[in-house]
Order: structure tokens, then C-alpha cells, then sequence
């Protein structure tokens, strides 16, 4: 009984990652988008960690400390959860950036798995639009239609897992989750930049983060949650240029 548990745990938790064996750091990036407020600074902290400054304020999106152990980062006034995967919801990155007054926002799961580690996490479903640290957040629906563990059971099902529309300014930010092309992600409206994400088989290939992007229009498109590597993004970057209308830039 003893041995089967201790065997146990790591096969649950590689099952519970949904970025794949071989997930690579890559270098942060820096990119800024303008305002009517002030810069949104965009760091691309790799796979799908990132984080955001504006007007002194910092939000983080699934911190995972090996993309980026966070030495030398500021702390958050907002963090936000996507889902409870291992590559998303890491309690450990989350306690370096916390402060006092930091708001949390998770999914229903993600409380449930969090218990009482941090004080009062604010729980948002699909659908909910809130104020949290002065930011207007609506969290999103993100979801497998194709891509399943086994047969009838997705890597994320419908109505678990958080995408965010985060307003900063005059400026709407999409960062989609661990989601493929549903259809109410072509619905969204006036996103000015939004975060794909492409690895298989858990999110998107490149060819559907294009027919996505073709959709809703985004300002600017990024890839992001890539933890095959360079592939899936050149190969987007690539297929993008044909989409008029829409500016994607690289996470690298
Ligand atoms: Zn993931
Ligand atoms: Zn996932």
C-alpha cells in the first residue's frame, strides 16, 4: 500500500502538466504596448507565465518558478490563475510574488486544491466580470473541442478552466488558457492583444491558433504556452503573415 502510493504521486502529477516532458526555458522578453493611460510592459517570463506592469501596478498570469524563479521580480498587486495544472497553478511561484493586499484570482478547482495556503483567493468562473487591484478582469471560457486524454475525456473541460480579458487603459488583453479555437474565443470582441497558446496534443497547432486569430482579430497576436519549443511558433509567426489586419509578435 505504501510503495503503491509513493509510486503513485509522480505519475499524477506528469499527467496533471499539460506543457509535455520536455518543456524548455526560454530568455524572458519585453515588449511594451501603448496607451491612453501609460505603457502596458509585457515580460514573456516563457511557456505560459507572464507578467504585467502598468502605471506601477504588476500582474502575473500562472507564475511558474522553472520558467523563472522570480529573484529580482516585483511583487503582485494581482495574480491570476488559469487552472489547477502544474504548469499553471504553482503555489511556490506564487508565494514569492505575494505581498500584503495582493489579490488572487482562481478557478473554483484551484481553490479546492489551494485550501487555505493563501488568505481568501477571489474565485472567478467563465462568464464573471470583476474589479480586482483596480484592473477590470472577465474571465473566459478555455477548453478542449478535438484534443482528448482519452476518449470522451479532455485534456480541459468545459467550464474548469479560466481564459482573462484584462483591461489596462483604453487596451484589452486576451490570454487565453489552455484552449483551443472554441467558439467563444472567435466571439470575443475588441481585443487589442492577445496570448495563444500552441502545443499539442494538450492546446492548439499552429493552423488553428491561425484560424482563431482570423476570427476574433486581435490587434496583436502572441504565441505563448510553446513548451515544445520554437517549432509551433516560427510556423505560426509564418501562417500569421498571412492573416491581414492582425500584427503577431513572437514570445521570444
Ligand atoms: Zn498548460
Ligand atoms: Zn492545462
Amino acid at each position: 500500500m505504501f510503495m503503491t502510493r509513493i509510486l503513485l504521486v509522480p505519475v499524477l502529477v506528469l499527467a496533471m502538466v499539460c506543457a509535455g516532458p520536455a518543456v524548455l526555458a526560454q530568455t524572458p522578453r519585453t515588449d511594451v504596448i501603448p496607451t491612453a493611460d501609460g505603457p502596458i510592459e509585457i515580460t514573456m517570463l516563457g511557456h505560459a507565465s507572464l507578467m504585467f506592469v502598468f502605471q506601477g501596478r504588476v500582474v502575473y498570469v500562472d507564475p511558474w518558478i522553472r520558467m523563472d524563479d522570480l529573484s529580482g521580480r516585483p511583487k503582485a498587486n494581482l495574480i491570476l490563475i488559469t487552472h489547477e495544472h502544474r504548469d499553471h497553478l504553482d503555489t511556490e511561484a506564487i508565494g514569492r510574488v505575494m505581498k500584503e493586499g495582493t489579490v488572487l484570482v482562481v478557478t473554483r478547482a484551484c481553490a479546492e486544491e489551494l485550501g487555505d495556503r493563501f488568505k481568501a483567493p477571489m474565485v472567478m468562473g467563465n462568464g464573471d466580470t470583476r474589479t480586482a487591484a483596480g484592473f477590470q478582469i472577465e474571465a473566459v471560457p478555455a477548453y478542449n473541442l478535438v484534443h482528448m486524454r482519452s476518449p470522451g475525456q479532455p485534456y480541459h473541460p468545459k467550464g474548469r478552466g479560466n481564459g482573462y480579458v484584462i483591461t489596462f487603459g483604453d487596451k484589452r488583453v486576451y490570454v487565453a488558457g489552455d484552449t483551443e479555437n472554441i467558439p467563444e474565443m472567435k466571439a470575443l470582441q475588441a481585443i487589442d492583444a492577445a496570448f495563444l497558446p500552441m502545443n499539442l496534443p494538450y492546446t492548439m497547432d499552429s493552423a488553428m491558433a491561425v484560424e482563431a486569430a482570423r476570427s476574433f482579430k486581435p490587434g496583436i497576436v502572441y504565441p505563448y504556452h510553446t513548451g515544445f519549443g520554437p517549432d509551433q511558433e516560427a510556423g505560426f509567426i509564418d501562417l500569421m503573415k498571412g492573416v491581414e489586419g492582425v500584427e503577431v509578435r513572437g514570445s521570444r
